[in-house]
């Protein structure tokens, strides 16, 4: 009835997820949604439980149009995404139909903390093909002639999610990326909210801030040490002009901050052509060998348990 429908208020909006002969109105920050009762019951025990608990069976329950209404605590845009994939798309969608980055990672949150499992799982792989584990799956990515970087909203809004759902192995992919910005975009996100409202998470700020000096020392020493150290490469054809180009390079591949990007490629080829065949070659050589050991130590290098037990965890999520 009209009269007994709780009044809207005015920072209240309905979101398109608003179905007119939906059964169950619910509110999300200042989002409502109307929706189905039984829809939601059957892909959540979490839901089930809540409205067996919250759904009013007082005389007077709030309503909206004649729905009864439940309030839930998560921020709308995350509880949206959720809605969409039920509501909207009707199952998870293909990687064609490319939802964005932060609605997956919304997703991911709402289905583990509703227990949506299929859900979950299939947000779950989505982020872990976008930020890989596995050292060849990340470089044929981050290599890719196609790569576009993610925005730093997104990449924050998914190492934030990563962290509240302990699905920390994506973690190592995205922290790497957020540490290749410039310490002043880092800084800046760290402490100021962006216009949506994200800032870091304070235990992702800290492994930023320890892993990059981390991840610079291991470049120097590991990845690109003969121009650091600009050693002396047995069977050189050109030792002066090699070792002139060592530091010319090296001059150029650190920043003021110190941050070396271990996998900043191109930075390498001018002078990589400039040097004897030799020299050439052992750098080349001891790059990818170099990158290659550094995925492998990568989460510790966030102050990360291992990758296999990282995997585990995240199984273990996906048995809940
Ligand atoms: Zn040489």
């Amino acid at each position: 009835m009209e009269s007994s429908d709780m009044k809207l208020q005015p920072e209240l909006r309905r979101s398109d997820i608003w179905f007119d002969d939906g059964n169950l109105v619910i509110q999300a920050g200042d989002q409502l949604f109307r929706v189905y009762k039984g829809m939601l019951t059957s892909i959540s025990p979490v839901f089930k439980d809540l409205f067996l608990v919250a759904v009013p069976s007082s005389e007077d329950p709030e309503m909206i149009d004649g729905c009864p209404v439940i309030r839930v605590p998560d921020p709308s845009d995350e509880f949206h995404s959720l809605m969409k994939v039920l509501f909207q798309w009707g199952s998870f969608p293909d990687e064609a139909d490319s939802p964005s980055i932060i609605t997956v990672a919304g997703i991911l949150k709402m289905s583990q903390k509703y227990m949506a499992h299929d859900i979950r799982s299939k947000a779950y792989s989505y982020l872990e093909h976008q930020f890989p584990s596995q050292y060849n799956h990340f470089l044929e990515r981050y290599e890719a002639d196609t790569y576009t970087p993610f925005t730093t909203n997104c990449l924050i809004r998914v190492a934030n999610v990563a962290r509240e759902t302990n699905t920390l192995v994506i973690l190592p992919a995205v922290l790497f990326l957020l540490c290749a910005l410039p310490m002043d975009d880092i800084l800046k996100q760290a402490f100021e909210s962006s216009s949506e409202g994200v800032t870091l998470l304070p235990a992702n700020f800290i492994a930023i801030l320890k892993g990059r000096p981390r991840l610079s020392h291991f470049a120097r020493k590991n990845i690109y040490s003969s121009s650091f150290f600009n050693k002396e490469i047995a069977g050189c054809h050109a030792i002066s002009r090699c070792r002139s180009l060592n530091s010319l390079w090296a001059e150029a591949a650190e920043q003021m901050d110190g941050w070396i990007n271990p996998f900043e490629c191109h930075i390498l080829s001018p002078i990589q052509n400039a040097r004897c065949s030799i020299c050439s070659m052992k750098a080349v050589d001891e790059m990818w060998d170099g990158r290659k050991k550094m995925w492998h130590i990568m989460p510790s290098i966030f102050d990360l348990p291992g990758w296999d037990e990282m995997r585990r965890l995240s199984q273990t999520l996906d048995d809940f």
